[in-house]
């Protein structure tokens, strides 16, 4: 299938440019001139395999619009393109979310052999994904993913779809202490949002499921000033 990316920069002659030579490398391309238009098309249901997003945009920031996409949970894989260079700017792309960057002016080919990459990336993590056990037991419990089904002691819960996400990551990082930051980042996909009440109330949760006594946990437990850590086989 063809593999459709959009375009977000306001210069014309940039745009047309980018357009030309990614649909020559096989890509079917739309291009959006400000992040109000990129926004509007990034909610259409064909949706986009990849993002080419100018920093300089004329309504908002490309970073700005990067952040917010994330905020939403849009996972489009992005690239920005900046004229600035500095190691402050890098930064705060990376930390808007953005998978990868370039500097103005680039060569065409690093950037097309970058967009195919950070496709193939995807690609491979998405097959990847779907070979890992998708099923977790530990004390009583009994958890599959791929159904959603989970028991204790033989008896079904029923867990929300963030209370298996955050129990997945448990199991994928266990015997690891997690900080509440990370859980936020990683399950919630928020950056730079401090509500770690929010990963607090998820854990108590976790435990009044799963621990055979919620208020001394030997499963999900506290490390203090740290986060959390989650013993299958305490
Ligand atoms: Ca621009």
């Amino acid at each position: 299938m063809t593999q459709r990316l959009l375009v977000v920069e306001d210069e014309d002659h940039l745009a047309a440019g980018l357009k030309l030579n990614l649909e020559l490398e096989g890509y079917e391309v739309d291009v959006a001139g400000t992040a109000r238009e990129a926004s509007e098309k990034l909610v259409q249901p064909e949706g986009y395999d990849a993002l080419v997003l100018d920093v300089m945009l004329p309504d908002l920031d490309g970073f700005e619009l990067c952040q917010r996409l994330r905020k939403a949970g849009h996972f489009v894989p992005v690239i920005m393109l900046t004229a600035r260079s500095s190691a402050e700017d890098r930064v705060r792309g990376l930390e808007a979310g953005a998978d990868d960057y370039m500097v103005k002016p680039f060569s065409l080919d690093e950037l097309l052999a970058r967009v195919r990459s950070m496709l193939r990336r995807r690609e491979w993590e998405a097959q990847n994904g779907e070979h890992e056990s998708a099923t977790l037991s530990f004390g009583q419990v009994v958890v599959d993913f791929d159904t959603h089904e989970v028991s204790v002691g033989g008896e079904p819960r029923k867990l929300t779809q963030l209370e298996l996400d955050l129990l997945r990551y448990f199991a994928e990082n266990a015997g690891r202490v997690v900080s509440r930051d990370e859980l936020l980042q990683k399950v919630w996909k928020l950056r730079n949002y401090s509500q770690t009440r929010t990963v607090d109330n998820f854990l108590s949760r976790l435990r009044r499921h799963f621990e055979p006594d919620p208020k001394a946990p030997i499963h999900f437990l506290s490390v203090r000033g740290a986060g959390y850590k989650f013993l299958p086989d305490p």
